[in-house]
């Protein structure tokens, strides 16, 4: 059988649909982007028994266990005991974190309940993995041929521990000992996944090392590389070729690779220029906004935003004509050009995105669906309708993620 990983998450709570089982998503597609094998999760609520037996049952079929949640101080938390009983072995205190807890309190001036130290339990054996942003720490324990890994179940504390010390052991575990494995994403947008797949047809059938896969989220389609070497150099120079050739025939449909966002490929390609950015926003009402203000440190070059949702306010605000839209209608091309027209100027911004359309569900001027963006940089404008099917909000989502991707093809020189 070839390596594979499973997932617990630990915790009541998730049965009862208080919290919603995000970690296991978000793990879930760390694995497929790493191209590891994922057959199996489970929900297991607080029960000490029960999580013995999951733990043992996902051991019995998969290389590698991960658990989240229940390593907190409190009674519920059994996670760390859960592992020991699995794994046959005693819970024992850790003195060096000991002591690291109670500093880690007096510093903050406040005496440390005793219930606490049961964060310094651990399983003989057991290796703890740093917390950088909190004080339970993670652990790595041994049960027979399956490696164990616990991480706390708030997802800002799972994820760089995951990142930072799940993942590379996983790679390492499943190279096999005398093997890495190492994958390189290649993320394109604008193309049907079918598309994608004929346009690498024979390179899929004949990929062995490294292996080619697809993968679709969101509107993006994302390529997977994934090569095995004795040591990573020499698997990155497998993957070489390899994501050229892709790279070549995907052209400008490829616009980054591994962790990169269209956000930050729009920000490197405007902070290259020197341009500022703005949006003026109709029927996704500042969407496109609130994505480009979400990446930190946005305040060099992102100014703002105006959401004209009524008429009068395009008219007044962005100085769009009363002419143009009684002869095209408020959802046409050359209402989209002026409204990017006037938020360069109303704003102060070099490049402007403007959006009108018909989202639903009643007809705004054009048929439902029927959305039309605008990009204007220092060297040109550029306009498309769109014509979109489903409902309002995944219109909206859409033409979102679609006017993000034309200003970066405009960006680009590309459209
Ligand atoms: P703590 O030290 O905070 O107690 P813990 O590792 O013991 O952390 P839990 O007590 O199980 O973790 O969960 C703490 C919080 O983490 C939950 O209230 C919830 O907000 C979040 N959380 C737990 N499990 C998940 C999960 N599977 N997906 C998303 N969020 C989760
Ligand atoms: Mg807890």
């Amino acid at each position: 059988m070839s390596f594979s990983v499973e997932f617990i998450a630990v915790g009541t709570e998730l049965l009862l649909g208080q919290i919603v089982n995000t970690n296991a998503s978000w793990i879930g597609s760390r694995l497929a982007d790493a191209g590891l094998a994922h057959y199996r999760q489970a929900v297991v609520g607080d029960n000490l028994d029960r999580v013995v037996e999951a733990i043992r049952a996902a051991g019995a079929r998969a290389d590698v266990v991960i658990l989240s949640g229940g390593l907190g101080p409190t009674r519920d938390d059994l996670t760390r005991e859960a592992m020991a009983v699995a794994a046959s072995v005693e819970l024992q205190r850790d003195e060096d974190y000991a002591v690291r807890l109670r500093a880690y309190w007096e510093q903050r001036g406040r005496e440390m309940p005793e219930s606490n130290l049961k964060q310094a339990d651990q399983p003989a054996g057991a290796i703890p993995l740093e917390n950088p942003k909190g004080t339970a720490p993670g652990l790595r324990l041994d049960m027979g041929d399956t490696v164990l890994f616990a991480v706390p179940g708030v997802p800002a504390e799972l994820h760089p521990m995951f990142d930072n010390y799940v993942m590379p052991a996983l790679r390492d575990l499943a190279g096999g000992g005398d093997a890495v494995m190492v994958s390189r994403l290649i993320r394109t947008w604008g193309e049907s996944e079918s598309m994608v797949g004929e346009i690498l047809d024979d390179l899929f059938d004949s990929s062995d090392n490294p292996t080619l896969a697809f993968l679709a989220s969101a509107g993006e389609i994302k390529v997977r590389l994934t090569a095995r070497a004795t040591t990573a150099a020499a698997a990155e120079d497998l993957i070489a070729p390899i994501e050229a050739e892709v790279r070549n025939r995907l052209g400008s449909r490829v616009f980054g690779s591994d962790g990169d966002t269209i956000e930050e490929v729009i920000y490197a390609l405007l902070r290259v220029r020197g341009w500022s950015l703005g949006t003026a926003e109709s029927a996704t009402g500042g969407m496109i906004a609130a994505r480009l203000t979400a990446v930190p440190g946005c305040s060099d070059t992102f100014r703002g935003s105006i959401v004209a949702y009524q008429e009068d306010i395009k008219v007044g605000m962005l100085g769009v004509a009363a002419a143009t839209i009684a002869d095209h209608g408020v959802v046409s091309e050359p209402v989209a050009l002026e409204m990017a027209a006037g938020a360069a100027s109303a704003l102060g911004v070099d490049v402007a995105v403007a959006i009108t359309g018909s989202a639903g569900p009643d007809p705004q001027d054009k048929p439902i669906g029927t959305m039309v963006l605008a990009v204007r940089t220092p060297e040109g404008s550029h306009v498309r309708t769109l014509h979109l099917p489903g409902d309002r909000e995944r219109v909206r989502t859409y033409t979102t993620t679609s006017a993000l991707h034309h200003l970066r093809l405009a960006l680009q020189g590309a459209l």
